[in-house]
C-alpha cells in the first residue's frame, strides 16, 4: 500500500494498491490499517479488502486476483510496439515557434524518405509481431511526400494480404492544399487524419505563421473536405499551448465546439526542437498551465451540461487509469515505456527511434537514443546501447521517487523525457516538470470528481471508458 496526503485536505489521503486499486481514507483510518488495528468486518475494512489493500487473513487470502488485475494493467506489453511512425518528409509550409520537429524549407526534397529506406522500413514492420499495427505518416507535412505515403501503404497492404495484421492508418497533418485524389486514397484505405488547432483564428495564426498569415483558414477548409470525403469522425485535432493560448482557454474549447469537435486534447509544449531554443519566449510554468487548465475544463463541462459531448484527451487517460482496470496504451504514459516498447520511428533518412522525442533529439545533434537503419533488423535494435538505456530506466515502479508514490501503478516512466528535460534517464522526481505535471493531473481529477455534483460526475466517469474515448493523436503535427 502506498499513500499521499490529499492537497486540498490535509485530514485524508489517497491510498493505492499494487495493481492500481485505490481509496481516499482518513488519516487516523490509515493509521489505524498501519497500525494493524482496523476491524476488517467493518464497512471500511471489507472495502479495503474488496480492493486488495489489506489482507484480513493471509492464511485465506490468495495473491491470484490482485496479479490478474496487475497482467490486464500491463496488457499493453504483450504484444510489443502497435504503433509505427513513418517520417515521409521533414519538410513544412510552415515556421511555428514551438516547433517540436526539424523541418526543413518545403523545397527541400534531400529531406524526403527515399523509395530505397522506406521498402527497408515496412520489411521492418512486419518483424515486430503486434497484431494490430498503426502505422501513422508524419513529417514535416506528410502531404509534401505524398507519393511516398501512397507507396508505402500500398506496399504494407500487398504485404498484409499474407500477414493477416489489423491494419489502421493515420496522417498526421495540416491537411492545407488536400486534393481530392489525396482523398481518394484516403477513403480507401479507410485512414484517420489528425490535425492541430490551436483555437480560434487569431491565436491559430499567431502560433503557426506561414506565408499569407492563413494558417487557420486553410486547416478548416482541409478539416470541412476530409469531413465531407470521409466522414464526420474522420479528423481530430490537438492544440499545442502557448503562453498567448493560456489567456484564452474558454475560446479554445469554444472553438472546438463550433467546429463539431468532440474531443480536445490541451498540451503543455513539449522541450523538443524549436521549442526548446523559443522556450523563454512562448513557455510558462506549469502552475500557469494549471490555472488555463482549470479554467478550460469548466468551460468543457459546461459545454457538456449544454448537452454537447465534448471530452478532454488528456483527462480522459487519465480517468481511464483512474476508474477502470484497463490499460489504455498511450505511449507516453506506460511502466514499462511505451519508448520502444509501445511506438517505433522511422525517421526520413532511414534512422530508427524509439520514440518521437528521440528522433528530435536527434534532429538537435543528440544522437543517443538511435536504434540503428532500417537495414538492419529489429532483433540490432533491441541489442542496441540506446534500447539498454531506455529500459534501465523504463520501469517507473523501480524509479526513485516513484518506486513510494501511491499514483505509480496508474502513471508512467518516460526515459527519453527525461534525459530531455534533466540530463539523465532516471530523472529527479521532486524537480520533474513531468512528475509534475502528472500529480497536477491527479490531484485536479480526483478533487474536481469529488466537488463534482451527479451531472459532471457523470461526464467524467464517461470519459474513462474506453468505448466513448477517441485515441488521443499520439504525436505532433507541424
Ligand atoms: S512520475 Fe511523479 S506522479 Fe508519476 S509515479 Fe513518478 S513520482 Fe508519482
Amino acid at each position: 500500500m502506498r499513500f499521499r496526503r490529499l492537497p486540498w485536505d490535509a485530514e485524508r489521503v489517497f491510498v493505492s494498491s499494487t495493481a492500481g486499486d485505490w481509496l481516499i481514507l482518513r488519516h487516523d483510518e490509515l493509521e489505524q490499517v498501519i497500525a494493524g488495528t482496523l476491524d476488517p468486518n467493518t464497512p471500511l475494512g471489507a472495502d479495503l479488502q474488496a480492493r486488495h489493500l489489506i489482507a484480513a487473513d493471509p492464511s485465506r487470502t490468495t495473491l491470484a486476483p490482485l496479479l490478474s488485475q496487475v497482467r490486464s494493467r500491463k496488457q499493453c506489453l504483450q504484444h510489443g510496439p502497435s504503433l509505427h511512425i513513418f517520417v515521409v518528409s521533414l519538410r513544412c509550409h510552415h515556421s511555428c515557434a514551438y516547433c517540436q520537429v526539424s523541418r526543413a524549407e518545403s523545397t527541400q526534397t534531400a529531406f524526403d524518405l527515399s523509395d530505397a529506406n522506406a521498402a527497408l522500413a515496412v520489411e521492418r514492420l512486419f518483424e515486430w509481431p503486434s497484431p494490430t499495427l498503426t502505422v501513422e505518416f508524419q513529417g514535416g507535412e506528410p502531404l509534401l511526400h505524398f507519393e511516398q505515403v501512397r507507396a508505402i501503404t500500398e506496399r504494407i497492404q500487398q504485404r498484409n494480404r499474407h500477414e493477416g495484421r489489423n491494419m489502421r492508418f493515420v496522417l498526421a497533418s495540416t491537411l492545407h492544399d488536400l486534393n481530392d485524389d489525396q482523398l481518394a486514397f484516403f477513403r480507401e484505405h479507410s485512414f484517420q487524419l489528425s490535425t492541430s488547432l490551436d483555437g480560434p483564428e487569431w491565436l491559430h495564426n499567431a502560433n503557426r505563421p506561414r506565408p499569407g498569415r492563413d494558417s487557420y483558414a486553410r486547416t478548416v477548409a482541409g478539416i470541412e473536405r476530409a469531413r465531407s470525403a470521409l466522414g464526420e469522425d474522420s479528423v481530430s485535432a490537438l492544440t499545442t499551448l502557448t503562453q498567448r493560448s493560456l489567456g484564452a482557454p474558454r475560446e479554445i474549447v469554444d472553438e472546438y465546439r463550433r467546429l463539431g469537435f468532440h474531443s480536445i486534447f490541451l498540451r503543455p509544449l513539449s522541450p523538443y526542437g524549436f521549442a526548446r531554443k523559443t522556450g523563454p519566449r512562448i513557455g510558462y510554468a506549469l502552475a500557469h498551465f494549471f490555472e488555463f487548465y482549470r479554467e478550460a475544463l469548466e468551460q468543457i463541462l459546461a459545454v457538456n451540461r449544454s448537452g454537447y459531448a465534448l471530452e478532454e484527451a488528456y483527462a480522459s487517460l487519465i480517468l481511464s487509469q483512474l476508474l477502470t482496470p484497463f490499460s489504455h496504451g498511450y505511449v507516453d504514459l506506460r511502466s514499462p515505456t511505451g519508448a520502444g516498447l509501445g511506438a517505433v520511428v522511422y525517421d526520413y533518412d532511414g534512422q530508427a527511434y524509439p520514440s518521437d522525442e528521440a528522433r528530435m533529439l536527434a534532429a538537435m545533434g543528440d544522437r543517443t537514443f538511435a536504434l540503428g537503419h532500417v537495414a538492419q533488423s529489429v532483433r540490432e535494435w533491441l541489442a542496441a546501447p540506446a534500447m539498454q538505456r531506455v529500459l534501465d530506466a523504463g520501469v517507473a515502479e523501480a524509479l526513485p521517487g516513484c518506486a513510494d508514490c501511491a499514483f505509480v501503478p496508474l502513471c508512467g516512466a518516460d526515459p527519453i523525457d527525461h534525459y530531455a528535460r534533466q540530463g539523465d534517464t532516471c530523472g529527479h522526481r521532486p524537480s520533474s516538470d513531468f512528475c509534475r505535471k502528472q500529480l497536477g493531473f491527479f490531484d485536479l481529477l480526483l478533487e474536481r470528481m469529488e466537488h463534482a455534483n451527479a451531472q459532471d460526475r457523470a461526464v467524467l466517469e464517461s470519459w474513462a471508458l474506453p468505448q466513448r474515448r477517441d485515441a488521443p493523436p499520439q504525436t505532433e503535427v507541424a
